[in-house]
């Protein structure tokens, strides 16, 4: 996990809302994310992987610079990240774009394809004219689409093809990174695996560098060189693929394994039947896992397990040797 090369770096990283229940509730604070850090060497994937509520979005907005920290930094190709000029804002948004999950909601309905991916290149005044024509056709056609489809509307494509304009349109820009949240967990299985291998395709032409956000721990397999598993907003294991696919050491990554499909929702459902997920505004004393893991015991109630070093690339989280 050399830091030297790596082209987003998150540092002690921590995000709460005051969030208030009913009408005259005390306010309380939820650690959205809780101390989280990380990097990504360029041009590889770092998949990112927890269960609804595990912070995973708000650890997106935060590598985005849509919403302030609350503490802890990013870095983006070695520089802190600075937003607070247009200017600054402008320059790290042609470095790093986003793809959302819902391609039809992250797409304007009134808007004709070719409009959706030039305007970020019209917004950044990079192209006009015909030069601008041509640069969407050629990036429709870098995503597999025909140009044509320059003409149509959002509700006149496929769930698939719609998510490859939101790609088109992130890649506008000529980005170096992509923050993608839940980029198939729309689509037919089936289509999934097309959208997953053209962001293979794109990595390996462009040189690019991926945050790729999944609840599916096999979609986040299939793309990743490290694997950072997420619950209550803290890193409970982080390793290289192998560490994690081949020598998971915490009992929530295994949870994980085991599950069918390897499908956080169904873990999420099994773990149910013994105990809640503990909500992240009244977080148990010591480990945050405890009231799900088969093997805890009185000093996991007491005391916070540490992310510890299991091997060269691997970290864990908890008390014991598993
Ligand atoms: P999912 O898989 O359902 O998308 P997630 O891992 O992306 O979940 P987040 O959306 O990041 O999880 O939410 C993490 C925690 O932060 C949740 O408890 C959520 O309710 C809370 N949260 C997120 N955004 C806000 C907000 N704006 N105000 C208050 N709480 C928030
Ligand atoms: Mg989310």
């Amino acid at each position: 996990m050399s830091t030297a090369a790596a082209f987003l770096r998150a540092e002690d990283l921590r995000k709460q809302y005051q969030v208030r229940r009913g009408l005259f509730g005390k306010g309380k604070t939820l650690h959205a994310v809780a101390g989280v850090d990380f990097a990504v060497p360029a041009g590889t994937t770092f998949g990112l992987v927890g269960e609804s509520g595990s912070g995973k979005s708000t650890l997106a907005r935060l590598l985005l610079a849509a919403e302030p920290t609350s503490g802890g930094r990013v870095y983006v190709d070695g520089a802190p990240l600075a937003t607070r000029t247009a200017r600054q804002r402008k320059a790290f948004h042609r470095l790093v774009q986003p793809v959302l999950q819902d391609p039809y909601a992250s797409l304007n309905p009134l808007m004709r394809i070719g409009d959706i991916v030039s305007e970020p290149m019209r917004i950044h005044g990079l192209a006009k004219g015909p030069a601008l024509a041509a640069r969407v056709d050629a990036l429709l056609q870098s995503v597999g689409l025909a140009p044509a489809l320059a003409r149509r509307f959002p509700n006149e494509l496929s769930g698939g093809q719609r998510q490859r304009v939101a790609i088109a349109r992130a890649l506008g820009l000529a980005p170096r990174a992509l923050v993608l949240d839940e980029p198939v967990s729309a689509l037919d299985v089936s289509i999934q695996a097309q959208i997953l291998n053209l962001l293979k395709d794109l990595q390996r032409q462009q040189g690019l560098t991926y945050v790729l956000i999944s609840h599916d721990l096999a979609v986040v397999a299939c793309m990743s060189s490290q694997i950072g598993v997420l619950y209550l907003g803290e890193f409970v294991e982080l390793g290289s693929r192998d560490d994690i696919l081949l020598r998971p050491r915490h009992p929530y990554t295994r949870a994980l394994m085991a599950s069918s499909e390897s499908r956080v929702d169904s873990v999420a459902q099994a773990g149910a039947a013994v105990a809640e997920i503990p909500s992240p505004i009244a977080l148990p004393r010591g480990c945050r896992y405890q009231s799900r893991c088969p093997h805890a015991a009185p000093r996991c109630r007491e005391q916070q397990p540490a992310l510890r070093a299991a091997g060269a690339t691997h970290r864990v989280a908890c008390h014991f040797d598993l």
